[in-house]
């Protein structure tokens, strides 16, 4: 076939992302010199009855397999590596740590169109800049020609420069605006020189303290804790420290944890660094978006990336410094394939790197004030809030035995009812979305449950239907019992769809936005809600989780968390943490601003140890007695967890495979590791799949790897692991 011996073999050793824990051997092309071929480059390579793209990791001359029975490589992909042997070796490392496959690691580090084969070239694209005339003409002067108008103001809006292909829709606008020279066009190469449109601020003496310590560990490694309250300007911090590093022109990468709910905060970016290139990179671009971020960072024609989670792997080729903000948020860890946790990778990666971390928070994740502890991680504090902002004042409301409408205490509406009055915003946290949680028939009791999963149906009123929030499935809303034949079917319970009539019954003539995920489904629909509040045209905002994501709403001076109790009692043991950070995070969007905040929070646990210590001492109190309970219970940070999870359609198979499991552990175990389990998940069916886990707990990181290392070969190769789907979650963050 091949005659790839005549001058030696060039040996290939490939990734390719397929579930198998290996790497592989291929024969470079005919013809193929050992220049041609680095690590780091793609290539197309043969693979079962097709051909895959794939990764070299490796050159040499050597392979375990006979070379003339090796398949050779189709087609080099590209001339230089596309990421470097320091990136390499750290995918290498994260799927051993990990325990995923090599293969589907290191592809994950590629956008979608690399990944897929397309080109690594840049696909160039022109953009328009405002001119010095158009930055300083104001949009309002434009107000006879509405469409120029707003076109002006989205290119002040979005720091004076929009890629072409963005504005496709606004041509005669457009037009216009260049023949009054208010923008130009400029090449897609270069940089637009604009002026600064934010200020530098004036740092106070805490975020100075922490700029300078940031600034004086660049060039080496070191990890960073900046535990900052809300509102104390960690966000200046990051960006005076960006602006060194920058100096040394070198780059800095970003990560948030979903910067499409938080438009603000990456215009704040764009608007003080709008001389220098900024990309960003998450789940709502485009794959040619992706790809020629992903690649302007990799050629440094980009200073500057803000990504999620997926960010995290994009090469830099000088890079300065990795900046992780909100660093307890969940959402930087991968919950599905593999599970990665961006922040502790972007740890490792800044360590072989050779930059400092920094990671931010109100609220730090226990692990991290553990690292902290440990002196592995440096403190870095804002202890109170920047500028006039003053910190909320907190106010238990005991609901026991009081009158309530429709979930809210009098003295709640009569607060709401004043703040309106003064022309303040209120916002209200209701962490449950949908109309109701349950329907229940008023004639038998029966509650409509998803034939696919351990779950009652959610009621969606506007749209008339019942929704299952676990596996998506849909029906119509039942308006007769199947059971009893009653139609007396009622709704149990509050969510925000419900919340949203009440509030607009109650309040009949203020305005009302809402923000979930059902309300923000459309495309710019949350753009849109985010800029109704800011200029004042929404009176009371509701809404879930989503508004504990760092907005930066200053005339809100009233917030009220609704049902924080179903919280105090959950089964997991990182409840309570998840708990109060969620109510510090909400509670900081009160009185962001000029006007002190007040935050009520509505209980029937008046005298929950969590709440009282929380709301009496801070967040750094609950923290340390937090860690208390965790030392002395062996949980993690303590501790390290490793859980199998496991699904399949037949009931039994799920337990039977992991009796196997665990045989093949105890065999293994040094004694060190405990074992819990098998047990059913705490949701035992979902999507029709019947589930299972195993938890493994080792105080000693290395033991319980050693052991997953010895076992997890003769796992993979169990006569019961062909009748199910498994998976392990390394360092889990929770057991759903
Ligand atoms: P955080 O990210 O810590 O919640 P932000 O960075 O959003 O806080 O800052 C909150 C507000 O305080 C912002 O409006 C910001 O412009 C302002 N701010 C930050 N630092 C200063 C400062 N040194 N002087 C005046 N205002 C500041
Ligand atoms: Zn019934
Ligand atoms: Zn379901």
């Amino acid at each position: 076939m091949v005659n790839c011996e005549a001058s030696g073999p060039i040996i290939l050793q490939v990734a390719i992302a397929v579930p198998v824990n290996r790497l592989f051997d291929y024969c470079a092309p005919a013809g193929c010199k050992i220049e041609d071929v680095k690590p780091g480059v793609r290539v197309l390579a043969p693979f079962g009855k097709g051909r895959k793209v794939g990764l070299v990791v490796a050159v040499g001359s050597h392979s375990e397999l006979d070379a003339d029975r090796l398949k050779q490589i189709s087609q080099i992909l590209d001339t230089e590596p596309l990421l470097s042997a320091t990136d390499l070796e750290l995918l290498l490392w994260a799927s051993r740590y990990y325990h995923h496959p090599p293969g589907e690691v290191l592809m994950a580090a590629f956008p979608a169109a690399l990944r897929q084969g397309k080109p690594a070239a840049i696909q160039q694209e022109a953009s328009f800049v405002l001119s010095p005339l158009g930055l300083e003409t104001l949009p309002e002067q434009l107000k006879r020609a509405p469409r120029q108008k707003a076109l002006l103001e989205r290119f002040h809006a979005q720091g004076g420069a929009i890629r072409s292909t963005e504005i496709k829709s606004c041509k005669a606008a457009l037009k216009t605006l260049l023949e009054k020279g208010l923008l130009v066009a400029c090449r897609p190469d270069s940089i637009p020189q604009v002026v600064r449109l934010n200020p530098i601020l004036a740092a106070n003496a805490e975020q100075q303290a922490a700029i300078v310590a940031i600034i004086g560990g660049l060039g080496h490694f070191a990890v960073y804790l900046l535990e900052g309250v809300t509102g104390s300007g960690k966000t200046e911090v990051y960006m005076q420290a960006i602006a060194a590093v920058l100096r040394q022109g070198l780059q800095v990468l970003v990560l948030l944890p979903e910067i499409s709910l938080t438009p603000q905060l990456e215009q704040r970016f764009r608007r003080r660094f709008n001389d220098v290139p900024i990309v960003s990179f998450h789940s709502r671009l485009t794959d040619a978006q992706r790809l020629n971020a992903w690649l302007s960072m990799q050629q440094a024609g980009a200073a500057i990336m803000l990504g999620t989670r997926s960010a995290l792997f994009t090469p830099m080729k000088a890079p300065g410094l990795i900046i992780l903000d909100e660093e307890h948020d969940a959402s930087f860890k991968q919950q599905e394939g593999f599970r990665f946790s961006a922040r502790d990778v972007a740890i490792a990666r800044a360590q072989r790197l050779a930059v400092p971390v920094v990671l931010g928070s109100a609220t730090p994740s226990l692990e991290s004030l553990f690292n902290v502890e440990r002196r592995r991680y440096q403190p870095l504090y804002l202890s109170c809030r920047a500028g006039n902002a003053v910190d909320p004042v907190f106010q238990l409301l005991d609901i026991r035995n009081k009158k309530m409408q429709s979930g809210l205490s009098e003295q709640l509406i009569a607060a709401i009812k004043s703040t309106l009055a003064q022309k303040q915003q209120v916002l209200l946290f209701l962490n449950r979305r949908g109309y109701a949680p349950v329907q229940i028939c008023h004639g038998c009791g029966q509650v409509s449950r998803c034939r696919h999963c351990d779950a009652n149906l959610v009621i969606h009123a506007a749209q008339s239907l019942l929704r299952c929030h676990h596996c998506g499935a849909e029906q119509a809303l039942i308006r007769c019992c199947p059971a009893c034949h009653s139609g007396d079917l009622q709704a149990v319970g509050m969510g925000t769809e419900r919340l949203e009539q009440v509030l607009t019954t109650l309040f009949p003539d203020q305005s009302v936005v809402r923000l979930d995920k059902d309300s923000t489904q459309r495309k710019g629909a949350l753009e849109d809600y985010l800029q109704q509040i800011n200029c004042g045209e929404a009176d009371i905002i509701l809404g879930t989780q989503m508004l504990a994501k760092g907005h930066h709403f200053p005339n809100v001076t009233l917030v009220a968390i609704l049902d924080i109790d179903s919280g105090l009692f959950s089964i997991d043991f990182r409840a309570g943490e998840k708990l109060a950070q969620v109510i510090v995070q909400v509670a900081g969007r009160a009185g962001r601003a000029d006007k002190p905040g007040r935050v009520i929070l509505q209980t029937r646990q008046p005298r929950h140890p969590l709440l009282l210590t929380l709301l009496d001492s801070g967040y750094r109190a609950f923290a340390q007695s937090a860690l208390q309970e965790r030392r002395q219970a062996g949980l993690p940070p303590y501790s390290h967890q490793v859980l199998f999870r496991v699904h399949a359609a037949n009931a039994q198979a799920p337990q039977q495979f992991l009796q196997a499991v665990c045989s093949l552990i105890a065999e293994a175990n040094s004694g060190a590791t405990r074992v819990l389990g098998p047990a059913p998940a705490p949701m035992a069916r979902r999507a029709g799949q019947y589930r299972f886990q195993l938890l493994l707990q080792n105080p000693g990181r290395r033991d319980l790897h050693g052991l997953l290392d010895a076992v997890l070969p003769a796992i993979a190769n169990l006569q019961e692991a062909r009748t199910v789907r498994w998976s392990l979650d390394v360092d889990p963050l929770d057991l759903y």
